[in-house]
């Protein structure tokens, strides 16, 4: 069984306290490694190092900063079977997708900030003939990052590679849930030669190692992806020290399928958006609305591929549906389709954990079917709240205004899908629906270079691009008087 360890200044090193917690494979049930139970003391101690190694990273020039990012990218690939199976046994995604997205994605992440900040500019604003000013960005020293367990490398490394690449240390918290492939990172920059204290790895829970993170006094910036409940707890930590905080949370997606829209590429759209990754993305699209005319079409088509989904073991090749995180995670995840049947909702496929077990050694596993639910309005909780599982509710509609209504009619505004081959229509929604991303005709479509958050319990501030580049740094404004001569007297 392995032994997960905390990275700090540049060491692997065992919890303070010597606790340890169970990690456990989803698909099977079992403990299959143990993960540092750290507290508040770990994290002081990589604060230590990472603080330590401040002035000499951010001094660096950023060339030879890229240089090492691009090594950890360069030995994120050349290991991918390996991290791709440990995100698979870690987390219970299907392993082909952690092969396609999960850590091909956490290779690009690293190479397009390595590169992105080789390209920094910063602004001047000459002031009439009076004045020149110009902005300095400099890092804003030791940052906190928090990441959850959906997409475990994909979103560490998200966080981490612009941090690094703006010239900040960090003391990074991946979830409890699924440490094992931040272990992994841990080992590849060391292997990197990433100088010791520049980042650091702290494991255990999240009311201990991330609560002391959001509260450590010398961490200024604080990076989270997680549930909006936590995010709140986390600003709340970090509101009296001023930190500056970016907070990435939950969504309750709506996608929209008009009348006109390319029904194939609707179809397969929307089923992609609604159970890729067992419907555990925050940018899910988990709620449908499709216009009235198309409506019967589209629920049986959709209900027909849904159920061929069946969920299998994550490490087969041909798996499409894996397992969820975790039995208390399955368990939430079929409560709200109970609350769908008692709120009058028809269950047209799946409703429940796998009727024979998907195979013998998954037979513990926490699985749960696909779910396609008609029948429920807006006022359902089930329409209203996050669900982060493979269950999926469609209604049909009758006009923009009112499916406008119901797309806005959440507390979440993350993501929405349009479908419609109505171009007038299209830019007309993405200009009333209130969300921080708009697809039309497509789904999760990503350009790392675009602004990437939410709005309302989704989100506060902005990641991808520019905004990562932004957010890891300080901006000081200079100004310099032009002498009188120069300005014309
Ligand atoms: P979570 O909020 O339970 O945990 C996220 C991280 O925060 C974990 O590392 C956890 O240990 C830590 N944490 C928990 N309590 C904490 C506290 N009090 N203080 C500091 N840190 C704490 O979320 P999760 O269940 O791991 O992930 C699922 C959620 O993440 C969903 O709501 C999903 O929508 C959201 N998510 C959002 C995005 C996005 O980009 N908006 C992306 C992925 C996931």
């Amino acid at each position: 069984m392995r032994t997960i360890a905390n990275y700090i200044d540049g060491e692997l090193v065992g919890p303070l306290s010597g606790r340890y917690l169970d990690n456990i494979e989803p698909a099977t049930g079992a403990v299959y490694s143990s993960v540092p139970d750290g507290d508040e003391r770990d994290v002081a101690r990589a604060v230590e190092a990472a603080r330590k190694a401040f002035p000499a990273w951010s001094a660096m020039p950023a060339e030879i900063r890229t240089r090492l990012l691009l090594t950890i990218a360069d030995t994120i690939e050349k290991r991918l079977d390996d991290l791709a199976r440990a995100e698979s046994i870690d987390n219970g995604k299907p392993i082909t997708l952690a092969r396609r997205l999960d850590i091909p994605r956490a290779a690009t992440n690293f190479r397009f900030f390595a590169t992105a900040a080789l390209h920094a500019r910063s602004e001047s604003h000459a002031t009439d003939t009076r004045a020149i000013n110009y902005t300095l960005r400099r890092p804003r020293g030791v940052a906190g990052i928090i990441s959850p367990w959906n997409l475990p490398l994909y979103l560490l490394s998200w966080k981490v590679a612009p941090a690094l690449a703006t010239g900040n240390t960090v003391v990074a918290k991946p979830s409890e849930l699924t440490p094992m492939t931040a272990f992994m990172l841990a080992e590849i920059c060391r292997e990197a030669g990433l100088p010791p204290g520049v980042l650091n790895i702290v494991h255990g829970r999240g009311q201990e190692v991330g609560a002391a993170i959001a509260r450590h006094p010398e961490i200024t910036t604080v990076s989270f992806t997680g549930s909006t409940a936590t995010g709140a707890d986390i600003a709340k930590n970090a509101a009296p020290l001023f930190k500056k905080v970016a907070l990435e949370m939950g969504g309750k997606n709506p996608t929209l399928v008009f009348a006109d829209a390319d029904f194939e590429a609707a179809l397969e759209g929307s089923l992609r958006a609604s159970f890729t990754n067992q419907g555990e993305i925050c940018l899910s699209g988990s709620r449908i609305y499709v216009e009235q005319e198309r409506y019967a079409s589209f629920v049986e088509r959709f209900t027909e591929r849904a159920a061929r989904l069946k969920p299998g073991d994550p490490l087969e090749p041909t798996t499409e549906q894996g397992a969820l995180v975790s039995s208390a995670h399955r368990d939430k995840v079929l409560h709200y389709i109970e609350l769908a049947r008692r709120d009058g909702g028809r269950i047209l496929c799946g409703g429940g954990v796998p009727k024979t077990p998907v195979s013998e050694r998954c037979r513990a596993g926490f699985f749960v079917e696909p779910t396609v639910i008609t029948g429920l309005g807006m006022e359902s909780r089930v329409n209203r709240e996050e669900i982060f599982g493979p269950v999926v509710t469609i209604a049909p509609f009758s006009d923009e205004d009112q499916v406008v209504a119901w797309a806005n009619g959440t507390d979440y505004g993350l993501a929405a899908s349009v479908w419609t081959e109505n171009l007038p229509r299209a830019h007309r929604l993405a200009e009333r629906i209130a969300s921080g991303t708009i697809w039309i005709n497509c789904w999760m479509l990503r350009d790392l270079r675009v602004p990437f958050g939410g709005m309302k319990r989704s989100g506060l501030g902005r990641e991808g691009g520019e905004e990562a580049l932004r957010f890891f740094t300080e901006p000081k404004n200079v100004c310099v008087q032009f002498p009188p001569e120069a300005a014309g007297g």
